[in-house]
């Protein structure tokens, strides 16, 4: 009787167990699926990663193609401003990028590789926050190459940096045209790693050298800088500079808007006032894709002078436009120097450029590189150029 009543108790209790066992079953196998379905948490399969990253792709032309700008478009040649709306666009587009980035992610951040983590990243915010507004311009004293590559040492060879808190989306490479100017090239290194720092960009520094001593071709080597840069990287944004003008206010991004800009509107030396129009001079931002368009700069101006302004008629040639941010923002201070004689055949030059856009530029560019290092601080590129006789 007793084992009756004992193997009974145990048949009720193996009933009662298969019972929250099948609704367990039940209630867990519904919750997985919803997981599933709304918030991807379990382990995503190969072809979901895939397919997530296909979707971020997506996203990332998107804003790419819509060429998300935080700053307010200055076209100069119709006076207006366009105050552009993609901002809360890109903000919406950045919080999906997050989502799926999320999803995606199986691991914990520190134990992905360095790819996983950094699109496990936001996006950087398009105003970024530690911008202070007018910075001071120090012109003296120049500092050494070993001072300054201890102050920034969080660079990476080559004179590259990128943020590693966000993801940017466009990487940038700044292209200095020079030669024997080492003073204005350590102060120019002192002000704009820190400043460039700041706005949470991915670029990097090249510093295009001309070989010898005949005449200097600031363009041409401008067009080096960029064949080479996209031989290392996909660039999609290019910063020509001039290495003695030192930006005075961070909130002059550095970034390619949806047209080519003109940056150095408001120059101490020339009293902060654009000379003329159409200048295009100093410091320009063109992005990959049009600078491929216009075919680069004009290699035919040999010494001071022309190279700019063919450019902008490059430019007006395409049916681009130059925008400009206010001069009370691209405002810079030029280093100084001994004012180089203007070349006396450049308006020649100029006036004939108008029907070669197309046979003179990166297509015709001709130049053999005798030496490339790649230091902390910058990527150095030493050119030979040959001087038509
Ligand atoms: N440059 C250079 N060495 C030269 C001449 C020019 O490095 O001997 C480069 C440098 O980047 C400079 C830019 O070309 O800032 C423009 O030249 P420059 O400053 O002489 O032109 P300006 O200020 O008179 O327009
Ligand atoms: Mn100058």
């Amino acid at each position: 009787m007793r084992g009756y009543l004992l193997s009974s108790t145990l048949y009720k209790g193996i009933f009662l167990l298969v019972i929250i066992l099948i609704t367990l079953e039940y209630l867990f196998g519904s919750v997985t699926e919803s997981t599933n379905y709304v918030f991807n948490s379990t382990k995503p399969q190969k072809e979901d990663i895939d397919h997530q990253s296909q979707i971020r792709n997506k996203i990332v032309n998107e804003i790419r193609s819509n060429n998300i700008e935080n700053s307010t478009l200055s076209i100069t040649s119709t006076n207006f401003h366009l105050t552009n709306n993609s901002r809360s666009m890109a903000r919406n587009l950045s919080s999906l990028a997050i989502l799926f980035d999320v999803a995606s992610s199986s691991e914990p951040i520190s134990n992905s590789s360095k790819f996983q983590n950094r699109t496990t990243l936001p996006l950087c915010p398009d105003d970024p926050p530690n911008l202070v507004g007018a910075v001071p311009v120090i012109k003296s004293p120049v500092p050494t190459i070993e001072q300054l590559e201890l102050r920034f040492s969080w660079l990476k060879p080559g004179g590259n940096y990128a943020p590693d808190t966000c993801n940017v989306l466009k990487k940038m490479a700044l292209i200095i045209p020079f030669r024997c100017r080492g003073a204005h090239l350590l102060l120019f290194l002192q002000h704009m790693h820190p400043f460039l720092q700041r706005q949470l960009l991915d670029y990097t520094i090249f510093i295009i050298e001309q070989d010898g001593d005949g005449p200097f071709n600031r363009a041409l080597l401008m067009n080096v800088g960029y064949v080479e840069a996209l031989k290392r990287r996909n660039y999609d944004c290019f910063i020509f500079h001039d290495v003695d003008l030192l930006p005075e206010n961070d909130k002059n991004l550095y970034t390619c808007p949806i047209q080519p800009r003109h940056m150095s509107v408001a120059v101490d030396s020339l009293k902060y006032k654009l000379p003329y129009r159409d200048i295009f001079g100093g410091v320009s931002a063109i992005s990959t894709e049009h600078f491929r368009l216009l075919n680069g700069f004009s290699n035919s101006f040999w010494g001071w002078g022309g190279e700019d302004d063919d450019m902008s008629n490059r430019i007006r040639h395409h049916k681009l436009l130059i925008s400009r941010y206010p001069p009370t923002i691209a405002r810079y201070t030029m280093l100084t120097h001994k004012k180089d004689k203007p070349s006396p055949n450049r308006y020649d030059i100029l006036k004939l450029g108008q029907q070669k856009f197309d046979k003179d530029g990166l297509n015709s560019l001709e130049y053999r590189v005798l030496k490339r290092r790649e230091h902390l601080l910058y990527t150095w590129i030493l050119v030979k150029v040959d001087v038509p006789s």
